[in-house]
C-alpha cells in the first residue's frame, strides 16, 4: 500500500502526490461515491490516502486516511444550506483581502475566521495592494485582528512588499489561501514560485471551470515542499450552520468568558450569570 496526498479531485477520481511529489492519476472505490457515483466531497485536497494498483494495473484510492481538520463553508447556488468541503489537513487559512481594488470586506475576513475557527483550522490575514490602500485603513484592521490572535501581513504583491516574510511564515506548512476574485491572490502566489499560478490555471482545462471542480482546493506542491491550496472561482462564503449554543466557538475572543457562564449551555442573551454578555460590545442590543 502507498501513501499519497490528494491534490484534486474530479467527478470520479482523484490526483495524488507521492513523497517524490509525483502526480498520479487514481480511481476511487465506489464505497467513497455516493449514489451518482461521484466523489461529492468525500475526498479533498490535502486527504492523505492508501492507494494500490489493481489487477489492470490502474491505481485505485483504498483508504481515506483520519482527517486532524476539515475546511468547509455553507454551499451557495444551487446546492444552498448544504455543506462543501474545500480541503483537509490544513496548517492555516489564509485570507487576502485588499485595501483597495476592491475595497476591504471586514465581512468577509470575519465570516470566514469563523469558519477557520468552527473547524479548528488556524487563520491568518493577507492584506494586500498596501500601496494603493491608505495607511491608516492598513494599521487599524490589522491591530484589530491581531488582537484577536491572528496573524496579519501586510502586503503589496505587485510592489513585492512583504511577500518573503508572509513566504518565511508558510515554508513547509500546508495552507489553504482564499479571497475574492481581484484581490491580488493569483499575483501573491506567482510572487511565492512563479510556476504556481500557471500550474493552477493550467489544472483540469476540461472539467475546471464546472460546478464541481471550482470551489474545491487545488493543492500544489512548491520546490521546497511547502503547499499551498487554492481555491479558485470564490464568490459568497458563509461558515456552515452549527448549533446554537456552538455558535460561540467561532468566536475565541468571546468564547474564553463563556467558561465563566452559570449555565452549561448558556444562550448568552438574557441568561442569569452570563459571562459573555457584559463584556458583548452590543450589550443592550438584543440578539
Ligand atoms: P486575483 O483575482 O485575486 O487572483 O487577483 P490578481 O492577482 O489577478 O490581481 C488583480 C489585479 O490587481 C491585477 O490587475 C493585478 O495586477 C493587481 N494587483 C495585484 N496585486 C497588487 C498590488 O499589490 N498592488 C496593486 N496596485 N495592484 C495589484
Ligand atoms: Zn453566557
Amino acid at each position: 500500500m502507498n501513501v499519497a496526498v490528494v491534490a484534486r479531485v474530479d467527478l470520479r477520481q482523484a490526483i495524488v502526490l507521492d513523497a517524490q511529489g509525483n502526480e498520479i492519476a487514481c480511481r476511487v472505490r465506489a464505497r467513497f461515491m455516493d449514489r451518482a457515483k461521484r466523489l461529492r466531497g468525500a475526498l479533498v485536497a490535502g486527504d492523505e490516502v492508501e492507494w494500490d494498483q489493481d489487477e489492470q494495473g490502474t491505481a485505485v484510492v483504498e483508504e481515506i486516511l483520519p482527517r486532524r481538520n476539515l475546511f468547509r463553508r455553507r454551499a451557495a447556488g444551487h446546492q444552498t444550506g448544504r455543506e462543501q468541503a474545500i480541503a483537509a489537513n490544513l496548517d492555516r487559512v489564509l485570507l487576502v483581502a485588499s485595501l483597495a481594488e476592491p475595497t476591504l470586506k471586514e465581512g468577509l475576513i470575519d465570516r470566514v475566521s469563523v469558519a477557520a475557527e468552527l473547524c479548528e483550522v488556524p487563520f491568518a490575514v493577507a492584506l494586500s495592494k498596501t500601496d494603493l490602500g491608505e495607511a491608516g485603513t492598513a494599521e487599524r484592521t490589522a491591530k484589530r485582528y491581531r488582537a484577536l490572535g491572528y496573524p496579519v501581513h501586510v502586503i503589496s504583491a505587485k510592489q513585492g512588499a512583504g511577500v518573503s516574510e508572509l513566504y518565511e511564515t508558510l515554508r513547509g506548512t500546508r495552507t489553504l489561501v482564499i479571497g475574492h476574485s481581484g484581490v491580488g491572490k493569483s499575483t501573491l502566489l506567482n510572487a511565492f514560485e512563479p510556476s504556481l499560478g500557471l500550474r493552477i490555471g493550467a489544472v483540469n482545462p476540461v472539467t475546471g471551470r464546472g460546478r464541481q471542480t471550482t470551489t474545491a482546493g487545488l493543492l500544489c506542491r512548491l520546490q521546497d515542499g511547502t503547499e499551498i491550496v487554492d481555491t479558485p472561482g470564490f464568490r459568497a462564503f458563509a461558515p456552515c450552520a452549527v448549533a446554537p449554543e456552538d455558535v460561540i466557538v467561532g468566536f475565541p475572543d468571546l468564547a474564553r468568558h463563556a467558561l465563566h457562564c452559570r449555565f452549561p449551555r448558556c444562550g448568552h442573551k438574557s441568561e442569569p450569570g452570563c459571562g459573555v454578555r457584559p463584556r458583548w460590545p452590543m450589550t443592550g442590543i438584543s440578539a
